[in-house]
Parts: C-alpha cells; sequence; structure tokens
C-alpha cells in the first residue's frame, strides 16, 4: 500500500503530516511512502531527507491522490475551509484519508467524503484513553501552544520574566497566572518558569495540583465546590453560571496581581467560560498580557478576540489561533509521531484493517462505503442513527 504526503494548503500551515525519521516505521510495516515535492520544505524537512529514508517523490499533487492508498495530511477537507474540498476530485474510492478534518463544524463536508466513498479518519476526534496517548494529536498541539504562548506574552510584557541582581539595581521577577492546568497550561507553567517568572495556577479539577507544583508552581486554592469538577475520562465539566460568577470574584485580586495571564480553560463540546471579565482587565497592572489560548473556542477573557490582539486599559489580550503552525518543525515531529503510530495501529500485515470494535479505530472513523458514521455528524446532518436504522430493518 502506498502512502500520500501532501503539502499543506491551508494558508500559513507550515506543517507536514510526515517528517522524514517517521517514514522508516512506515515502511517496516510493509507501507511505501509517496511524498508531494517540497511538503516538508516549510516544516525545515527537505525532501533530500525524505528520498534519504526511502520515500518515492512526486512531480504533482495529482500523482500522489491518484497513486496513493492512504492521504495523510494535517489539515485536510473541511479543516481548511478555502482550499481543502479542491481535493475532492483528486480522490478514488475506497481512498482512506487521516487528518484534522473539523467534521463538527463542517458536517456538510463529511457528507462529501461519504458521497466519494473514502474512508476518513479525524484526528481531532481521538479518544483520550491511555492506550491512544500517543495517537493524541491534540494534546501534542495543546503542548507547543502552551510554551508559545509563554513566548508570546513574554515578547510583549513591558518587562523582563526572571529575577536579576545586577549593577545596576534588581529587577523583580515577572508573576504570571495560568487557569487552567490540562496540557497546554501544564506545558505553560513550565516554560513561564525556566524564563524564570513566579507562576501561579487554578484549575477546577483539583487532581491536578500536585502536577502543578511538580514543576514549581503553586497552586491557588479558592472556596469553590469543585467535587464534581471531572468527568470520568478526566476532564473537566460545564459547571453553570453561578460557579463561574463565583470563580470570577474569587480570581479578580489573583488577575489584578499578576503581570501575565495565560488562559486554557475549556470544557470538551461547550463554549469556553468567561473568567476575566472587562471589569476585571480594568483592575489589572498597566502593562499586563494576558494570551487567551481558549480563544478559538470562545476565548476565557470577555474582551479576547480571536486571532488578533486588543488593548484595553493598557492591557494587551492576545487571542492567537493555530500556534502550533508557527513552531512547524517540531509540531510536525510530533504530529508525524501521533499519526504514523494511529496508522500502524490500524494496518496489520501490510493491509488496512478496520475494526470497528476497536475504540480508537470506531470514535476516528468518519466514514465508510458511501455511509457517514459518526453519530454527531448524523445528527448535525439530520441522518437518523445507525442503531435505529438497524431496528427499523
Ligand atoms: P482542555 O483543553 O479541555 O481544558 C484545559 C483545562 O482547563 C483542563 O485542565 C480543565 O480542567 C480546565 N478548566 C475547565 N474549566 C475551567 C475553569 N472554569 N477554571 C479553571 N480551569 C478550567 O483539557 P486538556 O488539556 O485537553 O486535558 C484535560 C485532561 O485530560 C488532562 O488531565 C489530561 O492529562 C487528560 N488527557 C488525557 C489524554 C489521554 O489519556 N490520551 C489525552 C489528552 C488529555
Amino acid at each position: 500500500m502506498i502512502v500520500g504526503i501532501p503539502k499543506e494548503t491551508f494558508p500559513g500551515q507550515k506543517q507536514v503530516a510526515i517528517v522524514p525519521d517517521g517514514v522508516a516505521a512506515l515502511k517496516k510495516a510493509g507501507l511505501e511512502i509517496m511524498l508531494e515535492a517540497g511538503a516538508g520544505n516549510e516544516a525545515g524537512y527537505p525532501d533530500e531527507l525524505y528520498k534519504e529514508k526511502g520515500a518515492q517523490l512526486a512531480g504533482s499533487r495529482a500523482e500522489v491522490f491518484q497513486r496513493s492508498d492512504i492521504i495523510l495530511q494535517v489539515q485536510a477537507f473541511g479543516a481548511n475551509p478555502e482550499k481543502g474540498m479542491e481535493d475532492l476530485e483528486l480522490t478514488h474510492e475506497g481512498q482512506a484519508v487521516v487528518a484534522f478534518l473539523d467534521p463538527l463544524s463542517t458536517a456538510e463536508s463529511v457528507k462529501k467524503l461519504a458521497e466519494r466513498r473514502l474512508k476518513a479518519f479525524a484526528m481531532e476526534l481521538m479518544p483520550r484513553i491511555t492506550k491512544a496517548q500517543s495517537m493524541d494529536a491534540l494534546s501534542s498541539l495543546a503542548t507547543v501552544a502552551g510554551y508559545k504562548a509563554v513566548l508570546i506574552a513574554a515578547d510583549n510584557l513591558p518587562r523582563m520574566f526572571p529575577m536579576m541582581m545586577t549593577a545596576a539595581g534588581t529587577v523583580s521577577p515577572a508573576r504570571a497566572f495560568v487557569i487552567g492546568a490540562g496540557v497546554a497550561g501544564l506545558q505553560a507553567i513550565a516554560t513561564a518558569k525556566r524564563l524564570g517568572a513566579v507562576v501561579l495556577a487554578y484549575d477546577v479539577r483539583p487532581a491536578v495540583k500536585e502536577q502543578v507544583e511538580s514543576l514549581g508552581g503553586k497552586f491557588i486554592e479558592l472556596e469553590l465546590e469543585t467535587d464534581e469538577s471531572e468527568d470520568k475520562s478526566g476532564y473537566a465539566k460545564a459547571m453553570g453560571e453561578e460557579f463561574y460568577r463565583k470563580q470570577r470574584e474569587m480570581m479578580t485580586k489573583v488577575v489584578a496581581e499578576n503581570h501575565v495571564v495565560i488562559t486554557t480553560a475549556a470544557v470538551p463540546g461547550k463554549k469556553a467560560p468567561i473568567l476575566i471579565t472587562a471589569e476585571m482587565v480594568k483592575g489589572m497592572i498597566p502593562g499586563s498580557v494576558i494570551v487567551d489560548l481558549a480563544a478559538e473556542r470562545g476565548g476565557n477573557c470577555e474582551l479576547t478576540r480571536a486571532g488578533e490582539t486588543v488593548v484595553s486599559h493598557g492591557v494587551t489580550i492576545i487571542g492567537p489561533i493555530n500556534l502550533p503552525a508557527t513552531i512547524p518543525y517540531h509540531a510536525s515531529q510530533m504530529y508525524s509521531k501521533n499519526i504514523s503510530t494511529f496508522l500502524l495501529h490500524l494496518v496489520k500485515e501490510g493491509e488496512l484493517v478496520i475494526d470497528l470494535s476497536d475504540e480508537i479505530t470506531s470514535e476516528t472513523l468518519l466514514t465508510m462505503n458511501g455511509e457517514v458514521l459518526n453519530p454527531l455528524v448524523r445528527e448535525i446532518l439530520g441522518i437518523p442513527a445507525l442503531e435505529k436504522k438497524k431496528e427499523e430493518q
């Protein structure tokens, strides 16, 4: 079987789905790799490196799609609204596609993938179970974003992060407050700490206190009822407006005392809760910076605008989007590991084997044999649920 790696076409997306080091592992499993020439260039992986690892180079994008049994991408079809659907006519029946596909926001595009009789796997639907940890591209993205958020904050702050004792006097360290200590938040804590800031953090899941402390951060205790804050998969549950009101009230002082606030608080499938109001921004030290990593999910700060920088009362509020694309070398390396581990999970003796009793397969597989399989996408499209259909038969 041939695995095709086309060049990414989403504007500003410099990553590549498989890095040269990933080629060997796939070849070992009996797969051939075909790369669209130049696909790795912008991430720092020239064609020669792929050739050295035994990948074939295709002269055109059409050739990659035509000859490959499986296409691996970072952002494809629905996840690339301007250009992604142009690839549809290059695909052929039975071809498998593995990529971020943004299926829940672009359900219509999933229908088109089904009509083309593709086997489409959405990386964002990877179940967050221990077995799938090394395939979880969202965690990789969050890691990169958490790191980069701190660099952006440092770059925009009119202060230095570390304490310095110099002949010109002592420079006091910056104080950083990280809200939400999941994958991105923990990486932000570690990075801010390495840069020398005094780091505080808060999360509704009390279980993360130890992790925050192990990175040298101080966990803020708020007198909030958080017993019911975590679901059985370890994710935050939506807490209700009264809880968020109390949380904002209790955090006002902490937010006002810190120079940098990095927000990463999210609840799966829900709009991010507003944890910093415009009024709270007013109370912050002039020159302070908020980097809102929840910007794409609605933002944790009332004033955040996704993809923009807003200055209010001397406070800079940054809502960055697609940060991993700004660190394409390592973001690609991590994604390559995630997607190849996933592919190797699906491939048995050089063939793609689809076992729907396997949770990793059934959760990620969106379309097969002309049908949309994902229950949420079916619901959005108004297609009856599959189980119900079986009962009717
Ligand atoms: P996320 O991006 O959904 O949320 C980020 C953080 O925001 C979470 O820690 C959440 O508790 C927190 N949060 C939500 N509401 C908040 C509020 N009001 N105030 C403060 N914080 C709030 O989460 P994530 O980073 O993707 O992961 C969360 C958990 O899932 C972690 O424990 C992580 O280890 C686990 N996880 C497991 C796997 C796996 O096993 N394969 C993969 C990824 C993550």
